[in-house]
Formats: structure tokens, C-alpha cells, sequence
């Protein structure tokens, strides 16, 4: 079975407030909204990477609360096989996002089950490991489920180290491509002792490859991309849409990648699809709401 992608990673509920502004401490002020969107960075890439026709599998944990449904919302409509995802007695991952009126926003996440994804629990699901033709991690889960999951990984690991935690580079070298924005690309450079004082990101993906990694991908917002390896670095375009709400851009393109890779394109066609998905995307609010499938016709550059 190494067409399916496999996503080890986390899964959230987000908490949607809207204030005026935001509380000064010990203030208590009105807010409004309140509603529950799904999240988490793991969810996000396997919801977009289904809906682009891929086969996706996921590994996480839920907790036993009213926060696990609407987490799991997108990822059981677009047909994410969720196996191995466990009902766990903690909280499900809660993002709380409150957004001011000058769009200044304020995050406090709530791990909860997401941290119960560690060695331990990876290492349970070592048998869907095997079967992947693609694991797909990001950096929402425990470092030791991380590596853990690279350990049984027969085939192609795709890395998007967002947030970027401390992984041994041993473990994160494994990653091919490394997806990753510029600001991410310098905190990876940083853990390699190999930080340079440019942001030019034809520069830090150079790094990056000298640093190790057989591949690299840069998302670079409206910019595009760029795809790096040892054959050169190829320029992304992106196309130009109006952007909404960029919330979860790069999980499009992280979850959308992969889904093109694991049907045999190159690291540059399926990264020019990405970028179409990606833009898609930022052209109405939420994240997942916002991911398309394949019926629909996506903006040309
Ligand atoms: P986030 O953390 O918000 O998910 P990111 O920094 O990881 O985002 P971006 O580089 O912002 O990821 O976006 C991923 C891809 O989406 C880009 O490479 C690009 O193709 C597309 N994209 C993002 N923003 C825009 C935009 N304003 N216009 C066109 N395309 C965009």
C-alpha cells in the first residue's frame, strides 16, 4: 500500500473571539463569535492532501470532550482514514484565537491529547508506518513521536517543521523535501549550527542542501516557492488572487505537495500545483473550509 500518506501529527479544536481590543491583564471585556473550527497543522495538511484525490491515513489523539467532534469534522468528510487516531482521557489540542478589530491576534494553545503522540503511541502504529509511501510530519506533536515515526518509515518522509521544535538532525535529515517558510528555514539552520545572516531564500535553501538535506522547498507567501536540490533551484510562481485570510496557506501546499508527489510528479510539479492550492486558499477565511478539492478550477499563475 505505498500510495497512502500517512500524516503523524496534531489535530485541534480552534476557538474563534473577536474583541475590540485586546484585554489588558486582569481586565475582563466583552468579545463575540465563539465558534469552533477544526485545526491543528497535522489536520490541516491530511484534509487538504485528501481532498487533492490522495489516500491518507492519520496517527493522533482526540480527547474524550465535545471539542474532539468538530476537530475531526474535515478530516471524516474528506475520507482521512482516522484508525489510528485514539480517544484519549485528556482535552482534545484547543487553540484559543482571539482577533482585535485592527487584526492584531492573540494564541493560546492547549496541547492536550496532540502531546500524547510520542514514542510510545507512535510506535504502536509502527505496521501503518511501514505500509507509507509518504509520511508526512510537522512539528505540533512530542519530538520523541517525531523521530519515532521516521524510525518505521520505509519510503519518503516530507518534514514541515512548523512550529520548528528541537529534533536530532540525524532524524530531521531523513526529510525529503524539508518544507519549510524563510523564517522557518533560519530557526533549522540555527539547531545545525549553520545560521547565516541572509534571507535571500535562493541563499537559505542553498544553506539548507549544504547543511545535509537532499531537498528543499521554501514557500514564500505571495512570492510563490522555490524547490532545491542537488539539479538546481527552480523558482515557483504563485497566482496572483486577493487575499482574504492566509490562515493555513502553507498546510494547502504542505498537504497538496504531497499529494501530487505520492502519484509520481517531480518536486517541481507538485509543487506548482501546491502553490495553485495555496493560493486557492487564502482567497476565503478558516483553513480547512477554506482547502479545495479536485473539482474545482484553480487560479492560474
Ligand atoms: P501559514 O503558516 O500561514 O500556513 P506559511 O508561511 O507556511 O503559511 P505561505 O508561504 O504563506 O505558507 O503560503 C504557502 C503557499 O500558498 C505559498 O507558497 C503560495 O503558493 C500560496 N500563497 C500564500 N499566500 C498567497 C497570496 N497572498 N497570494 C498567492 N498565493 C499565496
Amino acid at each position: 500500500m505505498n500510495n497512502r500518506i500517512v500524516v503523524v501529527g496534531s489535530i485541534n479544536a480552534d476557538l474563534n473571539v473577536l474583541v475590540d481590543r485586546h484585554p489588558a491583564p486582569g481586565e475582563t471585556l466583552l468579545g463575540s463569535g465563539g465558534h469552533i473550527t477544526a485545526g491543528g497543522k497535522g489536520a490541516n495538511q491530511a484534509v487538504a492532501a485528501a481532498l487533492q484525490g490522495a489516500d491518507v491515513a492519520f496517527v493522533g489523539a482526540v480527547g474524550k470532550d465535545p471539542y474532539a467532534a468538530p476537530a475531526l469534522e474535515f478530516l471524516r468528510s474528506s475520507g482521512v482514514d482516522l484508525t489510528a487516531v485514539s480517544e484519549v482521557d485528556d482535552t482534545t489540542g484547543l487553540a484559543v484565537i482571539t482577533v482585535a478589530k485592527d487584526g492584531e491576534n492573540n494564541i493560546v494553545v492547549i496541547p492536550g491529547a496532540n502531546s500524547l503522540v510520542n514514542c510510545d503511541y507512535v510506535s504502536s502504529q509502527s505496521a501503518l508506518l511501514a505500509e507509507a509511501g509518504i509520511l508526512l510530519l510537522q512539528g505540533e506533536i512530542p519530538a520523541d513521536g517525531f523521530k519515532e515515526a521516521i524510525h518505521h518509515t520505509m519510503r519518503r518522509v516530507v518534514v514541515n517543521l512548523a512550529p520548528v521544535i528541537e529534533v536530532e538532525t540525524s532524524a530531521l535529515l531523513e526529510a525529503d523535501p524539508i518544507i519549510a517558510n524563510e523564517h522557518e528555514a533560519g530557526l533549522i539552520l540555527d539547531q545545525f549550527g549553520a545560521g547565516i545572516d541572509s534571507m535571500d531564500p535562493h541563499e537559505l535553501a542553498q544553506a539548507l542542501l549544504d547543511a545535509g538535506f537532499a531537498s528543499v522547498v521554501l514557500t514564500l507567501g505571495s512570492a510563490g516557492a522555490l524547490v532545491a536540490d542537488a539539479t538546481g533551484i527552480t523558482d515557483i510562481a504563485t497566482p496572483t488572487v486577493q487575499a482574504v485570510d492566509t490562515t493555513g496557506a502553507g498546510d494547502a501546499f504542505a498537504g497538496a505537495f504531497c499529494a501530487r508527489l505520492i502519484k509520481g510528479d517531480s518536486l517541481i510539479d507538485a509543487a506548482t500545483h501546491a502553490a495553485r492550492v495555496g493560493a486557492y486558499s487564502v482567497q476565503t477565511a478558516g483553513a480547512q473550509a477554506s482547502y479545495p478539492d479536485t473539482s474545482v478550477s484553480l487560479p492560474s499563475v
